[in-house]
């Protein structure tokens, strides 16, 4: 095995990971897809859709070994059927490129929640006698109920190891037997529906990955229980994406969980899994605020993502895009920025990738954070967004890359002028341009 690709696919609210692993030769020989879905019009994520078909295309015989379903919201799987539609049902006698095969299922939560037609569809795509697979309550591959003893990934593909940090947290018929915390009853079917999301460690060449779904408060809260007496497990991670899309909404709503700050939660499972970047979709949907600023600058409190989360052309100042709310602020008002809340682009120099940009910039102003800077000149007003699919490439020795893959629309040479030019000096709280960035020389675990 000799690299890894993990795309974090551009399908507009929603989520998709693709991850593809190659072998010495460059040949693409296994893949795993964590989530594929969008809210609204499914037509926005269809470039990264062709961009998943046209590498299992390069497969013999096309084949997703694992495909994980964090939780049974249609944001996280309505792409699957385009996706199967896009495929012949295979012939295990007759491998073909026109065809595909799904080796292994696994939801979060409940797949009462999974259509019937859907459900029947894809089975036949996976090997006669396999269904998708659900877990036990509050399932988990770090053994916390036996003094945390020997850890095994529960999926391994090739030189992947994906772990299980915390699925199904709802499903438990007693939060109260969950060691150590106080859990709180069936707390409202959204919240449940999102509690229950997988949150995952994906581990591979030195390198790791986390995928939250849409984990709530409690799902982060478990998740740290966890992590606290695992820590030797979270020293690699290179990218984490925010969980739950970064709603502030859930991230800070522990339910009747007690004895936890909402917002020192959040800080504290992104100062255990301490990633160098985050990545988030961006999308305007509904009345849905996503990413919100207020939960990423409690990621941007992990070292990591605050100083030093860049990669090759992606050092110091790049676009990002967030939503920024009045009462969340902690910044003066009254001095210019930000005075509106809204969905703002602006460019910061943290580890910090969404997959959409275009919207306003804030005003220019003398009150910033110190990880942002205004867009300048401000873009036109009518500035038409356009999404990025992004691919994290990890070499044999474990040195990522970053590409930003345009996949939704075609940005104007304008616009790429703009997200391109940092527009003030760096501040210096990276290291200093062109120095090497650090390397983490310790083996796993
Ligand atoms: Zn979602």
């Amino acid at each position: 095995m000799a690299s890894i690709d993990c795309y974090v696919l551009d399908v507009g609210q929603g989520m998709g990971n693709f991850i593809a692993i190659y072998d010495d030769a460059g040949t693409l020989t296994n893949t795993i897809l964590v989530d594929f879905g969008t809210e609204g019009s499914t037509k926005k994520p269809e470039p990264a859709l062709k961009l998943v078909v046209s590498l299992l295309k390069t497969m013999a015989q096309p084949t997703i070994d694992v495909l994980l379903v964090s939780h049974t919201d249609k944001d996280h799987h309505n792409m699957l059927p385009k996706l199967l539609a896009a495929f012949g049902v295979y012939d295990p006698d007759h491998p073909a490129r026109n065809t595909l095969v799904v080796k292994e299922v696994m939801f979060g939560g409940s797949m009462a929640n999974v259509t019937e037609s859907f459900y029947t569809e894809l089975v036949k795509y996976m090997p006669v006698g396999e269904e998708p697979d659900s877990f036990t309550a509050h399932f988990s591959s770090f053994p916390y109920n036996s003094g945390f003893g020997p850890i095994n990934p529960f999926i391994i593909v090739g030189n992947v190891q994906i772990y299980m940090m915390m699925g199904n947290l709802w499903a438990m018929p007693d939060r109260g037997e969950f060691e150590g915390g106080e859990w709180a009853a069936e707390t409202g079917e959204g919240y449940n529906k999102n509690t229950v999301s997988m949150v995952l460690l994906v581990r591979a060449n030195n390198s790791a990955f986390v995928l939250t779904g849409d984990a709530t408060g409690q799902t982060i809260a478990a998740c740290n229980y966890m992590i606290a007496k695992m820590r030797q497990f979270f020293t690699f991670v290179e990218v984490a994406t925010v969980p739950h899309h970064g709603s502030s909404s859930s991230a800070f709503d522990l339910k009747s969980l007690t004895g936890i700050d909402p917002q020192q939660n959040i800080v504290d499972f992104a100062k255990y899994i301490d990633p160098y970047s985050l990545v988030a979709s961006a999308e305007k949907h509904g009345s849905w605020d996503h990413p919100a600023l207020s939960v990423l600058e409690l990621f941007w409190k992990a070292n990591r993502v605050h100083s030093q989360a860049l990669y090759n052309e992606y050092d110091y100042f790049h676009p990002f895009t967030s939503w920024i709310k009045k009462r969340t602020l902690r910044y003066p008002l009254g001095q210019g920025w930000p005075a509106h809340e809204g969905r703002y682009t602006a460019f910061t120099q943290t580890g910090t990738y969404t997959t959409l940009y275009g919207f306003n910039t804030p005003p220019a102003a003398d009150i910033w954070p110190p990880q942002m800077r205004p867009i300048n000149p401000p873009p036109p007003a009518i500035w038409r967004p356009y999404g990025v699919t992004w691919k994290f490439h990890v070499d044999r020795g474990g040195r990522v890359s970053l590409t930003r893959e345009s996949s939704r629309d075609t940005p104007t040479a304008e616009l790429l002028d703009r997200l391109a030019a940092p527009p003030v000096p760096p501040v210096p709280v990276g290291p200093p341009a062109g120095a090497a960035r650090p390397r983490r020389l310790r083996a796993f675990p």
